[in-house]
Parts: structure tokens; C-alpha cells; sequence
């Protein structure tokens, strides 16, 4: 199955299915890049055990030449530190404007191996391989960065792969912890844009958090196509784009505050769609609201507290360093019902921090 990202001449598609990976070195070769061209191939220490030697094979049978690169498995590795080493790893290896970055792992190495393949020599071909169920979305829409020490993302670009190859036979062996954690960003496409979805996902929440193919493969195919719509519409976010965050301005804060990793991605964003639905609430909308998207959060088996040694302080600091701070107001991402959300500008800083102080007792 296809899905087709539009962005004129960025355009490239998302292919979705099982066995993709035998023929990877047809799709590369679709995606532009030169037989014998070198491909380096980037992955975690705990993907590249199951999945580099295959992939490296099919692609060297296919006349590529590969250069791999592995890094720690987990969010500290999305740093400068790591993406020196491997700027290092390509210029050893001679990497040349022909050459391309393939992303072989979860949300981590996409973003990390997009912003190396985004900035080596001013940029390369980048190809998508997610094996995450979170990175159907982080490997769709061309955001690419590593962290700072004091704010996530903080250093990145733009940059669309050529295309993403969705092998879904991968996602067989991700831990349950992550696949909690890649089901709310799935569950975050339907509360901003697909109502029924959003309840679809409740409905069918056990099969999904067994993997079950039919279940997963649709609520992935459905996620991307959300994801892709959206992106079509507003690349660089200068408006619609930006609904994509929601549950993200507090959830970032959470995952600064905790320790990058603590929290995994998904799990600081549940927690930050439920306070957005608190948000709501204090801005008129149903209280109704918040249990229904708790209720949804939690038939995924996803955290919608924040604990108690959170302190309101850090978090609201954390939070000054958003992109979409400014002067004691911020843009946040309201939801209206499920399945539809507003962009909300001047939210006061004391309606956020009522809000985190919430999320902590609701815990108690
Ligand atoms: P991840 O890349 O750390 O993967 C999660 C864990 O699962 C890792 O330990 C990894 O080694 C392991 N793993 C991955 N695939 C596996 C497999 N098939 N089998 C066994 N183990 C496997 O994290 P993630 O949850 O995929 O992504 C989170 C990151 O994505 C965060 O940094 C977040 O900021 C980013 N993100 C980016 C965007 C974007 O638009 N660029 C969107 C959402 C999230
Ligand atoms: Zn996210």
C-alpha cells in the first residue's frame, strides 16, 4: 500500500507492508539513488542485531555499497556529540553528493540520520526505514533535529526523505513499552482530525497493543495518511501544521525535566493530551472532554499523570524554551471535541501552570 506525501517537487511516497525490506534495493533505486552509489545505513544497537545484516545484504546484492554506523539505543542519542560521530563515519568513508543516509530504526535514529543526511555536505538523499509503530509518524513530514541539553529538537531542519519504506513485519519484536508509546502518536491523529478514528482506536485498543497485523496495519495506514495530509497542507508550519504538537508543549517539557529517555516520547505526550483536554476545559470547553480522551489514553495503556517528584516550576521552565513561548503567553493546541482541535495564541501562563499542578494531583 502507498501513500503519497504532496509537496511538488519533494513529493515522495510512503510504502506500507510486509516483506518490504527483501526488496529494498529496487525501492532505493526508485527513490533516485545510483547503483553503486554508497549508501550509509544508520541504526540502534538494538535494531541493527535483528535487521542491519539482512538489509545490508539485499542492498549490497542490489550493487549498492553500504557504510553502517550504530549508535546507543534510546533518546540520548539524539545529541551533537553522536551526530559528530557519524559526520565522522561518512567523511571516512568518502560519502559523496551521490551517496544517501538510510535510517534503519525508531523516531531517535530517523531524526538524528535525517539531520546528518540534511547537512552533510549541504545535504544528501535521506530514505526513511521505520521500525517503530512511533515513527509512523516521525519518519513522515521531513522534521529532522537532535537535542540540546536544555531543549528538545532545538537544533534541526526541514528535510523529506525520498521516500519512507514501512516494513511492518519489523514491528514484531518492539518491546511493549514502546508499542504503548508509538500508539499516542497513532491516537493523537485521530483526537485532531478523525473522530471516528480516535474511537476506533479505543474500540480495537487490545488487538493493537497485541500487534495484531489487520488492526496495526490499518491504524498505521490511517496515522500516516492523517500525518501526509497535513504536511501536503503546511510543510513548515505556518499554521495548520502546528495542531500536529498537540499534547507536545507540555509533554517536551516533561521529557526536559525528566531526563531525556525517562519518560519515553509517547508517554510524556499522553500525558500531555490530557492536560491539554484540562487546557480546554479552563478555556469552556466540556469537562466531558477530559475523560473522554483519558478514557482513550488509557484503554492504549498510557500514563495520563504526572508524578508527584514533578515539580510545577521545572516543568513551567522547561516550557519557556518551546519554540511558541513568548511574554508569558503561549500557543497552545486546544481540543475542541474529539477529533477536532484549535490553534489557541495568548494561552496564559497561570492557565498552563493550574493545568500541570492538575495533572500531578489527579495522580495523588
Ligand atoms: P526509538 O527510536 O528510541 O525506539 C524505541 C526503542 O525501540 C529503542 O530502544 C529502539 O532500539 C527499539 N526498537 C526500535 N525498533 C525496534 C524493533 N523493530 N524491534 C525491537 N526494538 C526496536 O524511539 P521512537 O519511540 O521510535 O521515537 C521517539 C523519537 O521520535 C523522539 O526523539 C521524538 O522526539 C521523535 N519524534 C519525531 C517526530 C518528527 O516529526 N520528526 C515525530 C514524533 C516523534
Ligand atoms: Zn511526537
Amino acid at each position: 500500500r502507498r501513500i503519497q506525501v504532496s509537496l511538488g517537487e519533494r513529493s515522495y511516497p510512503i510504502v506500507i507492508g510486509s516483506g518490504l525490506l527483501d526488496g529494498i534495493a529496487e525501492l532505493c533505486g526508485e527513490a533516485g539513488f545510483p547503483v553503486r552509489s554508497s549508501l550509509l545505513v544508520v541504526s540502534d544497537n538494538s535494531v541493527a542485531p535483528l535487521y542491519l545484516d539482512g538489509l545490508t545484504a539485499k542492498l549490497e546484492e542490489g550493487g549498492y555499497k553500504v557504510v553502517t554506523h550504530i549508535i546507543p539505543a534510546g533518546e540520548a542519542s539524539k545529541s551533537l556529540t553522536v551526530y559528530e560521530e557519524v559526520m565522522t563515519t561518512a567523511i571516512k568513508a568518502g560519502l559523496d553528493r551521490h551517496s544517501a543516509v538510510l535510517a534503519l530504526g525508531g523516531g531517535v535514529v530517523g531524526d538524528l540520520a535525517g539531520f546528518v543526511a540534511a547537512t552533510y555536505m549541504r545535504g544528501i538523499g535521506f530514505l526513511q526505514i521505520p521500525t517503530t509503530i512511533l515513527a509512523h509518524d516521525s519518519s513522515v513530514g521531513g522534521k529532522v533535529a537532535v537535542n540540546h541539553p536544555l531543549a528538545k529538537n532545538m537544533i534541526g531542519a526541514f528535510y523529506q526523505p525520498k521516500m519512507v519504506v514501512y516494513d511492518l513485519d519489523t514491528l514484531a519484536t518492539l518491546p511493549p513499552r514502546d508499542v504503548r508509546s508509538g500508539l499516542a502518536e497513532v491516537i493523537k491523529h485521530g483526537l485532531i482530525l478523525d473522530r471516528e478514528f480516535a474511537y476506533w482506536c479505543r474500540e480495537h485498543a487490545a488487538e493493537l497493543l497485541s500487534l495484531q497485523p489487520e488492526a496495526l496495519g490499518y491504524a498505521l495506514e490511517r496515522g500516516c495518511a492523517i500525518k501526509a495530509d497535513v504536511v501536503g497542507e503546511d510543510e513548515r508550519e505556518h499554521g495548520l501544521r502546528a495542531i500536529l504538537n498537540l499534547g507536545h508543549t507540555i509533554g517536551h517539557a516533561i521529557e526536559a525535566v525528566g531526563g531525556y529517555g525517562t519518560f519515553l516520547h509517547g508517554e510524556a505526550i499522553s500525558i500531555g493530551m490530557a492536560g491539554s483536554a484540562l487546557v480546554a476545559a479552563k478555556l469552556g470547553r466540556p469537562q466531558s472532554l477530559y475523560e473522554e480522551t483519558v478514557s482513550m489514553l488509557t484503554a492504549l495503556e498510557l500514563p495520563v499523570t504526572l508524578p508527584a517528584q514533578y515539580s510545577v516550576d521545572d516543568i513551567i521552565e522547561a516550557m519557556m524554551h518551546d519554540k511558541k513561548f513568548k511574554e508569558g503567553r503561549i500557543t497552545f493546541i486546544v481540543p475542541d471535541e474529539i477529533g477536532a482541535v484549535s490553534i489557541v495564541e495568548g494561552v496564559e501562563e497561570s492557565v498552563i501552570r493550574e493545568v500541570v499542578g492538575q495533572l500531578k494531583k489527579e495522580g495523588s
